[in-house]
């Protein structure tokens, strides 16, 4: 049970964190792709300038009749196109719009008809193919402006899309602040829970006690205020266990630490320090104060209906502190008045002399 209480919160923490890493995987994806794609835009903006540029300058040399030049702008402005269009020209270069592909394809269409216009030009020069070349230049200037305007718009477009961006960098965030309270308000303190606490009655620990008991020492030698120690423990608690199982033995426990809980102070600390033994720490209270209080839970757990329907009685030791002794020996004495209280017959509280 405690192993699965315990797994549960460690799941959620790796999902968690799984789900940072995936955000943050997606994220640096985004950015990176999106990035190339606004620079490959660029590249058609510039490029598709130039050759709109160059058909003109072209157009004019060749009707100019200076045949050397302008076929190295021929050559060129062939050169362009093969950066955005494959041999086939079916395929079309990863991050193109496809719009913007569809233009570049009428572009090129529109470019070979004025190429070979050209060329005839060249070869043997008219007016009505002087005419249609002025004519076919313009087509030309129409689709590759149409071109840089769908990639500006597509830039934009790409570039409005970095909403998302935000909205990951936003979920990031507080999966992030997730995960660390997470971690401060859950896995802490639930470590810190079962390191000072048994499981069992939820009462606090051994552990636990050995920090308070010197705290509270501490504190009793700085102010000279009383301090008592009550130790308990259940009378022949072994038979219980031996005729009814150790489930009925667990379950007197709860009970016990319930009953108890309720009959003492709220100063009071109670701890199960072993098996079936368990201390009160008592501040602010001499040997017979806390031979009442002792006198008090006694009587309670004699009296005290346990689930189990079986009746119960504890023995109790008394031990107040004084200088010169030490936590340890506090216990001894508490001990050793128990130990008295169970040789005089039990279910009975004794001081430690
Ligand atoms: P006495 O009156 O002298 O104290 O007799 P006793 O039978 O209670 O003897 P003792 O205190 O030495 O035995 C404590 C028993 O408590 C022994 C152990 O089996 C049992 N015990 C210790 N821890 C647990 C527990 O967590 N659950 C159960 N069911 N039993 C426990
Ligand atoms: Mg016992």
């Amino acid at each position: 049970m405690g192993i699965l209480q315990y797994k549960r919160p460690s799941t959620y923490l790796i999902v968690l964190s799984f789900l940072l890493f995936s955000f943050g995987f997606v994220m640096a994806y985004y950015v990176h792709s999106t990035v190339k794609n606004l620079e490959f835009d660029a590249k058609i903006i510039n490029e598709t300038g130039m050759i709109r540029g160059s058909v003109q300058r072209v157009a004019k040399l060749v009707l100019s009749d200076s045949p050397e030049l302008s076929n190295e702008i021929i050559t060129e402005i062939n050169n362009l196109f093969d950066h955005f269009i494959s041999d086939d020209e079916r395929s079309r270069h990863h991050g193109v719009n496809d719009a913007v592909f569809d233009g570049i394809i009428n572009l090129k269409g529109e470019w070979r008809s004025l190429e070979s216009l050209l060329l005839q030009y060249q070869l043997n020069p008219s007016e009505t193919i002087k005419r249609r070349i002025v004519e076919e230049s313009e087509h030309c200037w129409i689709a590759a402006d149409s071109v840089v305007l769908g990639a500006q718009q597509a830039t934009e477009g790409k570039v409005g899309n970095f909403e998302l961006f935000y909205t990951i960098l936003a979920i990031n965030a507080v999966t992030a602040v997730l995960v660390i309270l997470f971690v401060l308000f859950y896995v802490r303190k639930k470590l810190e829970y079962e390191s000072s606490h048994d499981p069992l009655t939820g009462l606090l620990n051994r552990r636990s006690y050995e920090k308070m008991v010197q705290s509270e020492i501490a504190r009793s030698k700085r102010y000279s205020s009383k301090l008592s120690l009550i130790l308990f423990d259940i009378d022949n608690f072994k038979l219980i266990n031996d005729h009814h199982g150790h489930g009925t033995g667990d379950k007197v426990f709860t009970d016990l630490a319930a009953a108890v809980t309720n009959s003492v102070r709220e100063t009071d600390m109670i701890f199960r320090v072993g098996g079936d033994e368990f201390a009160v720490i008592c501040p602010e209270t001499d040997a017979n104060g806390a031979f009442q209080l002792a006198e008090k839970v006694r009587i309670r757990i004699e009296n005290f209906h346990f689930s189990t329907g079986k009746k119960e009685t504890i023995s109790l030791g008394v031990a107040e502190f004084h200088d010169g002794i030490n936590r340890r020996q506090l216990y001894q004495h508490a001990d050793a008045a128990l130990y008295s209280a169970k040789n005089n017959g039990r279910n009975c509280t004794e001081i430690f002399v």
